[in-house]
């Protein structure tokens, strides 16, 4: 590692949000130093249009403890977390959103929490402020259902927003999986966890970077990852289907020999029944189809991210890394 006197880290997602930066770096300073231990703040720049990393750049000129990862495209915001926790060297490194959602001031909780032994401390909302109902409705919604059918405990309400123990990054830096949904990995790999209670503010400047096609993606990566139960209610769907066709086609077959004609005269019901039928082989086709997408992202091995430029660190690392 580049410097192995850093005690934390913290890492930074950046995706357009010039008008938070300066404001996260301000108030991650007052926290920090507050700390007396040394610290560094890793920001990913990942394809921001805006003068993100311009304003990141200047910062890490002016404060050697800034370091900037600069993406050569959008990758999405777990693999920006993914580079960041890469980027790190700290003993504890903490994963906050850059828009100011995640107060800093909860870092010190986190920290208490760390030194009585746990590894992991997530944050969990008890509240979250400013937010759509749909937005509150969904994510509610989401984090029930992962709770339901994965088969890791994922604690309802937290976000990325965490403590991690280098020992946990380390192995979350070694898992190579593409799909990365980063509180299911963080659950997965285990040690002792803990949670710290706070209120989500809201968004301080510019709007949500997860629209919805994103959160869907989000969703089928945490579902998928994490669970075979999508696979598995198919085999429930052909028992009920094989169900009502046995106890049907004798009735349907009986009635339509005792009455002729006058029952079911036209071919409304078979077309009705085979829409609804091929409604579900597609469904499923759809189900098969996202495992098989993502066993082809494994075996294809393509690096997860690829960094145009890095500032602020030391030595060179290599510049794409898995
Ligand atoms: N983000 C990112 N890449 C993306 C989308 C988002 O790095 O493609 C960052 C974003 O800049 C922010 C964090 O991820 O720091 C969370 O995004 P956002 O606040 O938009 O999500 P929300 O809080 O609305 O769920
Ligand atoms: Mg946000």
């Amino acid at each position: 590692m580049v410097n192995d006197s850093i005690r934390f880290s913290i890492v930074a997602p950046i995706y357009n949000e010039e008008g938070n930066i300066d404001e996260l770096h301000r108030r991650i300073v007052e926290i920090m130093d507050q700390t007396h231990q040394t610290w560094e703040l890793v920001a990913v720049n990942d394809g921001s249009r805006d003068r993100s990393l311009e304003k990141l750049q200047y910062l890490a000129q002016h404060d050697s403890r800034v370091k900037v990862v600069n993406f050569a495209r959008n990758f999405g915001h777990q693999l920006a977390v993914t580079a960041g926790l890469q980027h790190t060297c700290g003993e504890a490194v903490i994963i906050i959103d850059a828009d100011l959602q995640d107060p800093p001031e909860l870092i010190l909780e986190m920290i208490a929490k760390w030194n009585e032994g746990f590894q992991v401390v997530y944050a969990v909302r008890s509240e979250r402020k400013g937010e759509s109902w749909f937005k509150l409705f969904t994510a509610k919604l989401f984090y029930r259902v992962i709770y339901q059918i994965t088969d890791v405990d994922i604690p309802l309400d937290t976000g990325d927003f965490r403590l991690m123990d280098r020992a946990v990054v380390d192995i979350l830096n070694a898992m190579p999986e593409h799909n990365r949904f980063i509180r299911g990995m963080t659950s997965w790999i285990g040690y002792k966890q803990t949670g710290v209670y706070y209120v989500r503010d809201e968004r301080k400047w510019g709007n949500t970077k997860y629209p919805l096609a994103k959160m869907v993606r989000f969703a089928l990566d945490a579902i998928v990852g994490f669970s075979y139960f999508p696979l598995q209610i198919m085999i429930y769907v052909s028992f009920v289907l094989a169900t009502i066709a046995v106890i049907a086609i004798p009735i349907i077959s009986g009635l339509r020999l005792m009455m002729g004609e006058r029952f079911f005269g036209g071919q409304a019901t078979t077309i009705v029944l085979l829409l609804l039928l091929s409604s579900f082989q597609l469904f499923f086709l759809f189900v098969m189809g996202q495992y098989v997408a993502r066993i082809f992202d494994e075996v294809r091995g393509r690096p997860l991210y690829i960094v145009a430029s890095k500032i602020g660190f030391d030595t060179p690392k290599n510049t794409n890394q898995q």
